[in-house]
């Protein structure tokens, strides 16, 4: 599989206290986003470097769903996996998966071939897609000695079977964090996690409420940097983290600007560049509801009363989470038009990662939808490391202004 770097050949860059007050104190709104920033695009994974320096462990979760209170609640860190980003160059994956793959998959495995993901004990692949499955079946050859679990998601949502089913497949995920570093499992504990993490949910979904409603008082780039987060800090450091975010939010000015709203759909795996994002608001797009790191956002408050596993299990079942890895195929094209009159938005975005199915199939299906009600939308395909954006610039810039001036 190449020739591998190993974990001494890293040089690790940012470094962050074990107590993580650098977020919970930062003096600003805007030095939290830089830190947030600058955390996101470091790939030697600082803030998982400084919680296992004291001999914890913690779980690389690959998108877009895993149930990330139930690692919590055995004393692990999980921490939401989104690719090397903007920040690694591609040189041993592309060996092992073809060239007409996602670029999330090339540079997860390109982390692991070049042992940048030594600071993790476990990894977790949701069966979301094939690519998916089959990096679960390289990683233990690209990280050995680290446990991988695959996790079976259900897809019928409709059988008396399916929280039983998804309740076993929780049961078989403990087992192997049991081992890999993980506390024994005690529903007390996943009790208190459940509800730690709907206190998150709940800030998050603040937080996308207000740009909803006032776009102009964040922007697109900044709620995704304090979202994504989410899935490096421990919860009760996040969950800080918001609740101040919430108070210099009501405190700032809000700067409108001659925009159009829209939704943007289909990043819900492999997430766009910075500079992707950024570059939609810049063109004139007020962003007012989205698909990127669904995983904050996936169900409304658990009940951390009664079994707390099968509650976790019915809330996935429950979720009317509604995107390309979730089949509810008939519900689709109505899906998009309640989003768009709920945001309410002038257009749609669709923002899909190059070579992902599960979003290419989904859009099919979400524009016959629009073309009947005449909305208007526009389709970009991404990848993690494109290097200009002329071409997206232009046909944003042109979307934008048939709108603006319909
Ligand atoms: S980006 Fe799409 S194809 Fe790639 S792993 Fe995610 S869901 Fe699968």
């Amino acid at each position: 599989m190449g020739e591998e770097l190993g974990a001494t050949d890293i040089v690790p860059s940012l470094e962050v206290s074990d107590t993580f007050e650098e977020f919970s104190r930062a003096p600003s709104l805007e030095a939290l986003i830089q830190l947030a920033r600058d955390v996101v695009s470091d790939p030697t994974w600082p803030t998982v470097r400084a919680w296992t320096r004291s001999g914890r462990s913690a779980v690389g979760c690959f998108p877009v769903y895993t149930p990330q209170e139930l690692m919590h609640s055995m004393g692990l860190l999980p921490v939401s996996l989104h690719g090397g980003g903007e920040s690694i160059e591609i040189s041993h994956a592309d060996a092992a998966l073809g060239s007409f793959l996602c670029s999330i998959s090339k540079s997860t495995l390109e982390l692991a071939l070049t042992s940048r993901l030594a600071p993790f004990r476990a990894f977790v692949f949701p069966y979301i897609c094939d690519v998916s499955r089959n990096l679960e079946g390289i990683f233990p050859r690209a990280v050995p000695g680290a446990t991988t679990h695959m996790l079976h998601l259900p897809q019928n949502f409709h059988s008396a079977a399916t929280v039983p089913f998804l309740v076993a497949e929780y049961r078989r995920l403990i087992s192997k964090l049991e081992k890999a570093g993980g506390e024994p499992y005690r529903p007390e504990r996943l009790a208190a996690s459940i509800e730690l993490f709907n206190r998150q949910r709940a800030e998050i979904a603040r937080l996308t409420e207000m740009k909803r409603l006032d776009p102009g008082k964040l922007t697109l780039t900044e709620s995704y940097l304090i979202r994504r987060l989410g899935g490096l800090l421990p919860r009760e450091v996040h969950l800080q983290v918001l609740e101040r975010v919430r108070g210099q939010l009501e405190e700032r000015p809000s700067r409108p600007k001659d925009a159009i709203r829209v939704i943007l759909v289909g990043p819900f795996c492999e997430q766009p560049t910075l500079d992707l994002l950024d570059l939609l608001e810049q063109v004139g797009c007020y962003v007012v509801d989205d698909e990127l790191l669904q995983m904050y956002r996936w169900y409304d408050p658990i009940d951390p009363n009664g079994d707390p596993l099968e509650n976790l299990a019915t809330a996935y079942v429950r979720s009317t989470m509604d995107i390309g890895v979730r089949a509810t195929p008939t519900t689709k094209g109505e899906a998009i038009l309640r989003r768009v009159e709920a945001a309410p938005a002038q257009g749609v975005l669709f923002l899909t990662a190059k070579f992902c199915e599960p979003a290419l199939e989904d859009v099919v299906l979400y524009r016959n939808a629009l073309d009947r009600k005449k909305i208007p939308y526009l389709h970009l395909e991404f990848e993690e490391r494109s290097a200009a954006y002329e071409q997206s610039r232009l046909q944003l810039e042109t979307f934008v202004e048939s709108i603006l001036f319909d």
